[in-house]
């Protein structure tokens, strides 16, 4: 599975990401995006998510893989 990763150094916040995926993100008062949870994309979302990540104006997003059966960050 994939994980969505914001580079917030980088981010415009113009909310692009948050009206392409509303279920992973949401668009916070200042129109930066909001992750709903831990941004792990689930397949049926493949698809949005690298449509997000190739449409970032900012290149901010990119996908990363996560081993099956662990958490980001476990160790
Ligand atoms: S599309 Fe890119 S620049 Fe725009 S809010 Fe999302 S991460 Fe930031």
């Amino acid at each position: 599975m994939n994980r969505l990763h914001v580079d917030w150094t980088a981010c415009d916040g113009r909310g692009l990401c948050a009206e392409l995926l509303p279920e992973l993100l949401v668009e916070d008062e200042w129109g930066y995006p909001a992750p709903r949870g831990e941004m792990s994309v689930p397949p049926a979302l493949e698809p949005a998510a690298r449509q997000a990540v190739d449409r970032c104006p900012a290149l901010a997003l990119k996908l990363t893989r996560v081993s099956a059966g662990r958490a980001p960050g476990s160790s």
